[in-house]
C-alpha cells in the first residue's frame, strides 16, 4: 500500500517519480510470480481502480471532455450544448496494440506513460468503475433532470411537477423503514440530492427506485429506466454468467439510445457513452461489476482520514495510526470479514426478517432462538394471475420473477416450523409495501439483497 501526500489537490507534478515504486514493486511480480501458501502464482492482469481524471492522468491520455476520450473505442466527440457528446455506438474498439503503438494520436497526451513497462493489457487494466461512472455520474444526473432543474434550459421541461416530487419524498421516507440493517443510510429527500452518497443511489436504483419511479415516470421514462435496472440487477449479481452479462450490453445499449431520445442526445456526455462498455469489464474480469469498483477504497479512505487530525505531516500522521493497529491487532486492519445470513436477521422486524428459499418460496421470520435447531415462520403468499402464471411487476426487458422479484399479497395467518439449517441457504430479502403503501394491507414487492451493502 502507498500514500501520497500531494499539496492543495494538486496531482503529482511528475508521473515517473509517483509510479516508479509501484512499478519496482510490481515488474519483477510480472516476470517471477509470487509464491503464496505453497503455490506460484503468475500475474496475468491487474485492476486499477481510478475514476476519469486519475485514469487519464495515469494512462496520459485526453481528459473525458475530449473529443477522443472513450478509453475503449474510437468515437470522436462532437460539441452539443457545449460539452462534448459521444452519439455513435459502433465503433472500432482500441486494443492493448493500438494503444501501444499510438495509432490515435489524438487519444494520447505526449509523453507515454510509464505503465507501458508492464506487459498488461493497457485499455482493459482499467474497470470503468460503476461507483463514479454511474452513482455519482449518469444516474445522477437523470435524478437531477427530475427532480431539481437546476440543469440546461432544454432539460427543464423533464423536472417532475411539485405533487410529484412530494411523492418522490414521502416514499424514500417511508420505504426507508423497510431497508434493511445492511444499509447503512436509508435515503434523503430530493432537496438533498446533491448530498447524497454513492451509496444512496445504488440503494435507490437497485431497489426503493423501482417502486418510487413507477410514481412518478411517465410509462416510457419507467420503461426506459426498467432497462437500467436489469442491466444492474445483472451486472452487481454476486457472478454474472456470459449470457447474462450479453443481455445487460444489449438492454445498456437500449437504454442509452432511449435516453438520448426521451431527454436529448446532449446528454450522451463521456459517462452515459460508457455504460456501453461497462459490460467489457464484467467480461474480462470474469467478475461483478461490485468486485471491480471504487466502492471498498471510497469506504477505506474514510477510515485513513479519520487517522488525519491536523494538516501538519499527515503523512506522519497516518503512519503512527496505522501502525498502532497493526501492533494491536497483530493482522491487517483492511481485512474483509465474513458476514452470514442469519448474523443481521431479526425476529418480527419489519427490515431484517424476510428470507427467500432456493425454490423461490419467502417468509417472514417470527421467532429463532439462538441454539433451537427450528425457526417460527410466517409464509408470504406470492400473487399469481388468473391464468395461474406469477404476477410480474415488469416484463421487460425481462420478467421481474427471472430476477427473483415476486409480488405478494399478504402474510399467511398461520405460522410454521423450518429448520434452521435452511439458513444456510436462504438470501435475505426486502419486502416493500406498495399500491396502497401506507398500509399494512397493501401488496409487497419482494427483492433478494444481491450483497452486503
Ligand atoms: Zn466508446
Amino acid at each position: 500500500m502507498s500514500v501520497f501526500c500531494g499539496y492543495d489537490g494538486e496531482k503529482p507534478p511528475d508521473l515517473n517519480l509517483y509510479l516508479e515504486p509501484f512499478l519496482m514493486e510490481l515488474k519483477p511480480l510480472e516476470e517471477n510470480g509470487i509464491d503464496i501458501d505453497g503455490k506460484h502464482l503468475m500475474i496475468k492482469s491487474i485492476a486499477s481502480i481510478c475514476d476519469a481524471p486519475a485514469r487519464s492522468f495515469v494512462k496520459q491520455i485526453v481528459g473525458h471532455c475530449g473529443k477522443h476520450a472513450c478509453e475503449r473505442c474510437t468515437v470522436v466527440g462532437e460539441t452539443i450544448s457545449n460539452r462534448t457528446v459521444y452519439k455513435s455506438m459502433n465503433v472500432r474498439l482500441r486494443t492493448d496494440e493500438s494503444f501501444r503503438v499510438r495509432r490515435d494520436r489524438l487519444h494520447h497526451n505526449n509523453v507515454p506513460t510509464p505503465l507501458l513497462r508492464l506487459g498488461i493489457n493497457i485499455v482493459k487494466c482499467f474497470p470503468l468503475d460503476y461507483m463514479h461512472l454511474i452513482c455519482l455520474g449518469t444516474f445522477k444526473r437523470f435524478l437531477r433532470i427530475i427532480l431539481n432543474g437546476n440543469v440546461a434550459e432544454e432539460d427543464r421541461i423533464h423536472k417532475l411537477s411539485p405533487d410529484m416530487i412530494k411523492r418522490f419524498d414521502d416514499l424514500i421516507e417511508l420505504l426507508g423503514e423497510y431497508l434493511s440493517s445492511e444499509f447503512n443510510r436509508k435515503g434523503k429527500s430530493s432537496k438533498k440530492l446533491n448530498r447524497w452518497k454513492a451509496t444512496e443511489f445504488r440503494t435507490f436504483f437497485l431497489y426503493t427506485g423501482l417502486i418510487i419511479l413507477k410514481e412518478v415516470l411517465s410509462e416510457d421514462e419507467y420503461n426506459n429506466f426498467l432497462y437500467f435496472f436489469v442491466s444492474m440487477r445483472l451486472l452487481l449479481s454476486p457472478s454474472p454468467t456470459k449470457r447474462q452479462i450479453k443481455f445487460a450490453n444489449l438492454c445498456l445499449r437500449k437504454y442509452v439510445y432511449e435516453f438520448s431520445i426521451l431527454y436529448g442526445d446532449h446528454h450522451l456526455v463521456y459517462n452515459f457513452h460508457n455504460l456501453i462498455h461497462l459490460t467489457d469489464d464484467c467480461d474480462f474480469y470474469e467478475a461483478s461489476l461490485n468486485d471491480i469498483s471504487a466502492f471498498p477504497f471510497e469506504s477505506y479512505i474514510g477510515e485513513m482520514k479519520r487517522d488525519i487530525k491536523g494538516t501538519i505531516k499527515p503523512l506522519a500522521q497516518y503512519y503512527r495510526r496505522y501502525s498502532e493497529r497493526l501492533h494491536i491487532e497483530k493482522s491487517h486492519p483492511y481485512q474483509p470479514t465474513e458476514t452470514r445470513i442469519v448474523d443481521s436477521l431479526r425476529e418480527n422486524s419489519k427490515a431484517d426478517s424476510f428470507i427467500m428459499l432456493p425454490n423461490d418460496s419467502i417468509f417472514k421470520i417470527f421467532a429463532m432462538k439462538t441454539g433451537s435447531e427450528v425457526i417460527v415462520v410466517q409464509k408470504l403468499n406470492i400473487t399469481y394471475d388468473d391464468d395461474g402464471s406469477r404476477k410480474e411487476f415488469f416484463l421487460r426487458p425481462m420478467p421481474a420473477t427471472d430476477l427473483n422479484i415476486f409480488v405478494c399479497d399478504g402474510l399467511c395467518n398461520s405460522r410454521t416450523f423450518l429448520p434452521t439449517s435452511v439458513l444456510l441457504t436462504a438470501k435475505k430479502c426486502i419486502a416493500f409495501p406498495f399500491e396502497n403503501s401506507e398500509n399494512e394491507d397493501s401488496k409487497w414487492l419482494v427483492i433478494p439483497l444481491l450483497h452486503t451493502m
